[in-house]
């Protein structure tokens, strides 16, 4: 038996498997020295009114920006850091460059929306989550209404009724919550109704599927249950001016995808709010 176990784990460990290792090891030795030399930057996504055409706020969207390898994408690093625990100082990063970004947006009177960050199951389960973030708010002197907070249906269905007061005590604070990636995981719908959510974000996926008619029904379908939940939509990953027509039939209200605008660079999207600004003040010379 043993002799067995061990020559089944041997061929286990194949030269793939090591390769892997080697490699994810690698990326935990980057994120590291990332950490400590600040290799983490904040992208910025911004959303749309479907309606209106206007733009409404942002998702913030980390990078991982090494001398050596170039930009690693949070496919590939988000996945290991929620494994080795690095997630939580990553996440933290991203939090205080947002909050500190939107800030100085707001300081300069170019928005005053919400920005909306990513929050990983390791770090919504931290017993300290909201003392941590009322430091990083406090810190940058920026008041929780401008924070949307995005989870994902694995991080709340974990241990619902857990979720479910983790969420109110951020919600409490003004702090807004969407569920990201809906549809991809598994939620029932009796806790949909009972999380304190704000925003449903439809997946990209759903988003895609919207060129056959079932697939139409499909978004439709969840955009209906939303509205009743008295959720607001948000369609990820919209790439294609028809997929926009029938997001306005289906009354989804807001887009978030590369149609718009793929997701900026801090200094990119400053550029991006000042063109905002002044298409925004000559309509209103226009209208005068
Ligand atoms: P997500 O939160 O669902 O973010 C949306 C992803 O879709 C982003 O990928 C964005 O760049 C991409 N995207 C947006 N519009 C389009 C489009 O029109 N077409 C296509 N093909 N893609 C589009 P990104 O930035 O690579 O991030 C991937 C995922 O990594 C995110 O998915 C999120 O789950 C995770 N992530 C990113 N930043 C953070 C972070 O700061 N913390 C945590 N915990 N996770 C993060
Ligand atoms: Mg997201
Ligand atoms: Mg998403
Ligand atoms: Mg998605």
């Amino acid at each position: 038996y043993h002799a067995k176990k061990k020559g089944n784990s041997y061929l286990f460990f194949n030269d793939t498997m090591n390769r892997q290792a080697v490699k994810r090891l690698q990326i935990e030795n980057l994120m590291r020295f990332g950490l400590k030399e600040d290799h983490f930057e904040v992208y910025y996504q911004p959303k749309m009114n479907i309606r209106t055409g206007k733009f409404t706020g942002m998702e913030a969207l980390v990078r991982f920006i090494t001398p050596k390898k170039g930009i690693i994408s949070p496919g590939v690093f988000i996945p290991i850091a929620e494994e080795t625990g690095q997630i939580i100082e990553i996440g933290e990063v991203v939090l205080n460059k947002s909050c500190r970004d939107v800030k100085e947006w707001l300081d300069a009177g170019l928005f005053n929306g919400r920005v909306a960050v990513n929050l990983s199951a390791k770090q919504f389960s931290l017993p300290d989550l909201t003392t941590r973030i009322d430091v990083i708010l406090q810190k940058n002197e920026l008041p929780s209404y401008f924070l949307e907070l995005e989870i994902t249906e694995g991080t709340v269905m974990d241990d619902p009724q857990d979720a479910i007061s983790i969420m109110r005590s951020l919600s409490a604070r003004g702090i807004h919550l969407a569920m990201d990636d809906f549809g991809t995981g598994y939620s029932s719908l009796a806790y949909l109704k009972q999380f304190p959510l704000n925003t449903l974000k439809v997946d990209k996926a759903f988003i895609d599927d919207m060129k056959t008619e079932r697939g139409r029904n499909m978004v439709d379908s969840i955009v209906t249950i939303a509205h009743n939940l008295d959720l607001h939509v948000v369609a990820e990953g919209v790439e294609q001016a028809d997929q926009i027509t029938i997001l306005k039939e289906l009354n989804c209200e807001t887009m978030q995808g590369y149609y718009y605008s793929k997701p900026l660079s801090k200094a990119e999207f400053t550029v991006f709010l000042e063109k905002q600004q002044s298409e925004s003040a000559l309509s209103l010379v226009h209208q005068a």
